[in-house]
């Protein structure tokens, strides 16, 4: 007779972008949970590019270690393009990338990560799934307020408590600078991760894959790509001592 699943398996949904980020959460959740899904959205960004290198990372990721090959689940990109009709801002219109009056980016599109958690909660609790694991970070963040540790606190309970559930968010990323985040990689995967992060992951504001820097691709004058160019240097330097 064929046994059910487990019940005690350990089972986590990653919040994935194929950014740098959630790449270093993916091969977090893979070397902790036996089974790992992925989740991405797609709410109209300005490039689509950062969905496309998902797919190259979860192919890549797989080839790294036999383990996370086995469990690697299912992956679901879900479709919020009803956002683009309340949000106003640089990234899903072509516009200049600046600071606003109150010190956000206006890259800030209101309530994006919010909704962002709250959808993949939904999903985990209809796949019986009790662990969302996010890359978001209060210590590098753009000013974005639901990146911070107490509203990712505070959402889950109110999660837990909407949901009857006690579903726990995973913030491995919360105190952790740039270089610490590629250092992270490294710990985890080796070589392998590293190359995979630099190669593929995406986190230009411009959505520029033409041009290749150390660090991998990018605009190298955008925000996220000074973050990212940063964080390199900072983690190389580290590695030399
Ligand atoms: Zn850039």
């Amino acid at each position: 007779m064929r046994l059910p699943v487990p019940f005690f398996m350990k089972k986590a949904l990653v919040l994935f972008s194929g950014g740098q980020d959630s790449t270093v959460c993916l091969a977090w959740a893979l070397s902790r949970y036996d089974s790992v899904e992925t989740i991405g959205f797609d709410y109209g960004q300005r490039h689509i590019i950062e969905l496309e290198c998902r797919r190259n990372i979860l192919e890549g990721i797989a080839r790294i270690d036999a383990r996370w090959q086995t469990r690697l689940g299912e992956d679901r990109v879900i479709d919020l393009a009803w956002m683009g009709q309340i949000s106003d801002c640089a990234l899903t219109r072509e516009a200049e990338i600046a600071m606003r009056s109150d010190g956000l980016p206006n890259t800030f599109v209101p309530g994006r990560n919010l909704i962002f958690l709250l959808t993949a909660a939904a999903v985990a609790y209809r796949r019986g799934i009790d662990t969302l694991v996010t890359g978001v970070c209060e210590t590098d963040y753009s000013g974005y307020p639901d990146c911070r540790d107490d509203t990712l606190k505070a959402l889950q309970v109110a999660t837990n408590l909407g949901m009857n559930t006690r579903l726990k968010f995973e913030t491995p990323l919360m105190w952790k600078s740039k270089a610490q985040t590629f250092e992270m990689g490294v710990e985890l995967g080796g070589k392998p991760l590293l190359d995979l992060i630099v190669e593929y992951t995406h986190t230009c504001y411009m959505g520029d894959r033409a041009h290749r820097h150390a660090w991998g691709y990018g605009c190298g004058t955008c925000p996220a790509c000074e973050l990212r160019a940063a964080g390199f240097k900072a983690f190389e330097a580290s590695r030399q001592d």
